[in-house]
């Protein structure tokens, strides 16, 4: 590895984590597929009713992502339990080195947000379909888990220089978040276009001033300063930088 090159990275997860993954995505999508026969199968929805809700469910889980991912950038940091280096060390790497996004696979990009997704489902079991009030709140879930479940794939296919097809044409069409508008997160001081999924609420969160208004709010209460703990993080990665320059011309000279 050049040190001329060096770019901090992910963890690798350990292999119970792995397997947490596994069940995460097997339970979401298991239970999203179980709630869609059910609705089908027991409800018989009214479908102009059913569209709507699955719609908002779909906005919903967009701007859940915008709110997740808004949060992590601007109060969160690496240094948190257990949240820390799982989930804020790779946001925050990849503001820096956006390439290494690319070396995580499906079920490691996936599978955090999909835990989320099955905790939702789950509790979604217990709304009662023999009620109009339960079938729409059961709509709505379908909608969000079909938004929320690929919301960091969408991600990082906003990433790849060479998105495959499909991907590129849902891309095209804005129908899943888009190369260009997720750029404009990348730009210094990453504070536009937090919604990951298919970034529909990203203008409707600008036109509003929702995430500056959030963080004013935020600070007024508690004191804290927005992205208070980035510099930090900024030194401690030149520290590694310095710390892998210095090993590398150390190998050199040997
Ligand atoms: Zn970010
Ligand atoms: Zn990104």
């Amino acid at each position: 590895m050049s040190t001329r090159t060096w770019l901090p990275e992910h963890d690798d997860i350990p292999a119970g984590q792995r397997a947490f993954e596994i069940v995460s995505l097997t339970a979401a999508i298991g239970l999203l597929a179980w709630h869609i026969v059910w609705l089908i199968a027991v409800s018989e929805p009214d479908w102009r009713r059913a569209s709507v809700m699955i719609l908002a469910g779909v906005l919903a889980a967009d701007l859940t992502s915008g709110l997740i991912h808004w949060f992590a950038d601007t109060w969160g940091s690496e240094t948190m339990p257990v949240i820390g280096r799982r989930l804020l060390w790779p946001f925050r790497v990849h503001h820096i080195n956006p390439r290494d996004f690319l070396r995580r696979d499906w079920i490691d990009t996936s599978g955090d947000v999909a835990a989320l997704v099955a905790f939702f489902l789950t509790i979604g079991l217990f709304l009662p379909l023999s009620h109009i009030v339960g079938q729409m709140a059961r709509l709505f879930l379908v909608g969000f888990a079909i938004g929320g479940l690929p919301a960091n794939q969408t991600h990082q296919w906003a990433h790849m220089p060479h998105p495959p097809r499909a991907v590129a044409f849902l891309q095209r069409h804005r129908l899943i978040l888009g190369r260009g508008a997720h750029a404009k997160h990348h730009r210094s001081p990453h504070t536009l276009n937090y919604c990951l999924s298919t970034g529909w609420m990203n203008p409707v969160a600008s036109a509003i001033g929702l995430f500056p208004r959030l963080e004013r709010l935020i600070e007024r209460v508690t004191g804290m300063r927005p992205r208070g703990d980035y510099g930090r993080f900024l030194e401690k990665i030149e520290a590694m930088r310095t710390a892998a320059t210095a090993a590398q011309e150390t190998h050199d000279v040997r």
